[in-house]
């Protein structure tokens, strides 16, 4: 597969909704542990909602399907990662304006600029014990062809998200465990991680 086109963007996110399904109760699992037991069925209810959004559509280009994705994301995942998972893909329909394909740095500048935005509304820095521990190395690995690219973000961040374990939360419910923080992986980083996951086998061709 050489380019990401809006067939993979629409192969992806049918995909995600269904790994986030069958993934629901593990994430809230991981959520019961440092917050409030609530992320799975969220992000559940965000993507079978985008799915069902999307289902029988044909988006003009990469810009209005992210664009669909990242505002019914806003509008039905609630909680801390609603606007966070909302304004990544918001900010990745924004940049994808008008265009209909994008070769594996394309893909690598869009993610980075959807986790620009997910800092900037998060003010979450490395090391805080969220997805943005995940999403850094992840986008940071994304070398080579559209496959191998997608691949190496999906190993990054499924390291992290596994790295995130030991780490002292800083940011949202999480954090006001303080030191029983230590010790379970965080959900964001998790999600984030099956989400990229989920790219790399929509992208290996
Ligand atoms: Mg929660």
């Amino acid at each position: 597969m050489s380019d990401f086109t809006v067939s993979e963007a629409m192969a992806w996110i049918k995909a995600s909704a269904a790994v986030l399904d069958r993934e629901a109760a593990h994430l809230s699992d991981l959520d019961a542990a440092i917050g409030d037991g609530d992320h799975g069925a969220n992000m559940k209810r965000g993507f079978l909602a985008v799915e069902k959004k999307l289902d029988g559509t044909a988006p003009a280009d990469l810009g209005a399907l992210f664009k669909t994705v990242g505002m019914t994301l806003l509008s039905t995942v609630g909680g801390a990662s609603g606007p966070l998972y909302g304004g990544f893909f918001l900010e990745i329909g924004k940049r994808g304006a008008g265009q209909s394909a994008w070769d594996a740095a394309t893909l690598a500048e869009m993610l980075k600029a959807g986790l620009g935005d997910i800092v900037k509304r998060g003010k979450a820095e490395l090391g805080d014990k969220t997805m943005v521990d995940a999403l850094t190395p992840a986008t940071e690995a994304m070398t080579g062809d559209l496959a191998a690219a997608t691949a190496a973000a999906a190993k990054a961040a499924r390291a992290a998200a596994t790295a995130t374990a030991p780490l002292l939360a800083r940011k949202g419910r999480a954090s006001y465990l303080g030191e029983r923080s230590i010790g379970h992986e965080d959900p964001g980083a998790n999600s984030l991680a099956l989400l990229l996951e989920t790219l790399a086998d929509t992208c290996k061709g």
